[in-house]
């Protein structure tokens, strides 16, 4: 096994702090390293003048997060240049309002790690941490960056409800599911923007689309929609998850088609 991999599973019953110290030190994914650090190296005309964080991106929020986001990776001249999930980039600029008008953060505007945000009963991670590109990773660093995903949820003690931002979050939370032997098959549980779904260990998973600028600019996902994902996650955990609905209807109009 990768000495990366050992170093995360070694924190994986120690702190956060730890496992973001693993997760900013990993070189498991050639493909992904090379991309993030040239990606450093040459810019965008318009962050010349920023140093890029050009690492793995380490989760980010309330340790006591009853709600988990999980997205799909950074975003190259985003978080791999913030070092901040959803941070200074357009995903982030359509979802911190949002978290912010449901209660969960601390302002709307995150710009740089430095900018004071705060995020109350959430936490933010990814299926995977580096800056892929084309924003495609590849099934196998999917699997290399699973074991900090399991590491993350399993120190969220309090977790009770998980945002899938697409449907690539939505599957590494059900093959995390696999991975600790809570479900058997990931058949049962589709993607869909408003599905929800019980989990046999008490959790709630629900699903919607990700916040990314091909689907907010062209209005498949909207601002409305999306807080009613939040206002749902906050329903779940101030009233439990025993009473939810195995879909739920989001949107004014439901476009299940297009992922
Ligand atoms: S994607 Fe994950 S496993 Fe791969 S190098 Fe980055 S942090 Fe490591």
């Amino acid at each position: 096994m990768n000495g990366s991999r050992n170093s995360s599973l070694k924190v994986i019953n120690s702190s956060i702090a730890e496992l973001n110290h693993a997760v900013v030190g990993c070189t498991l994914c050639p493909r992904l390293v090379a991309y993030r650090e040239e990606i450093g190296r040459v810019k965008r005309r318009a962050y010349m003048d920023w140093e890029y964080w050009a690492k793995p991106v380490p989760g980010f929020g309330d340790g006591n997060a009853r709600m988990l986001i999980l997205g799909l990776a950074p975003g190259a001249h985003g978080s791999n240049r913030t070092g901040r999930p959803f941070t200074g980039d357009g995903s982030g600029d359509f979802m911190y309002p949002v978290l912010y008008e449901t209660g969960f953060a601390s302002q709307p505007l995150a710009t740089n790690r430095g900018d004071g945000m705060k995020l109350t009963d959430a936490y933010i991670t990814a299926a995977v941490r580096c800056a892929p590109p084309g924003n495609k990773p590849a099934p196998e660093e999917i699997a290399n960056c699973a074991h900090f995903l399991d590491a993350d949820i399993a120190l969220l003690r309090k977790l009770r409800v998980v945002v899938a931002l697409g449907k690539i979050g939505f599957d590494a939370y059900l093959n995390h599911l696999r991975r600790i032997g809570v479900i058997t098959s990931r058949a049962p549980y589709e993607f869909r923007h408003g599905a929800e779904y019980q989990i046999p260990n008490g959790m709630v998973l629900l699903g919607t689309y990700h916040p990314s600028l091909q689907n907010t600019n062209t209005g498949k996902l909207t601002a409305e929609m999306f807080r009613r994902i939040f206002e749902r996650a906050r329903e779940l955990i101030h009233h439990g998850g025993a009473e939810a609905r195995r879909k739920m209807e989001v949107g004014p109009k439901r476009r299940d088609d297009a992922l």
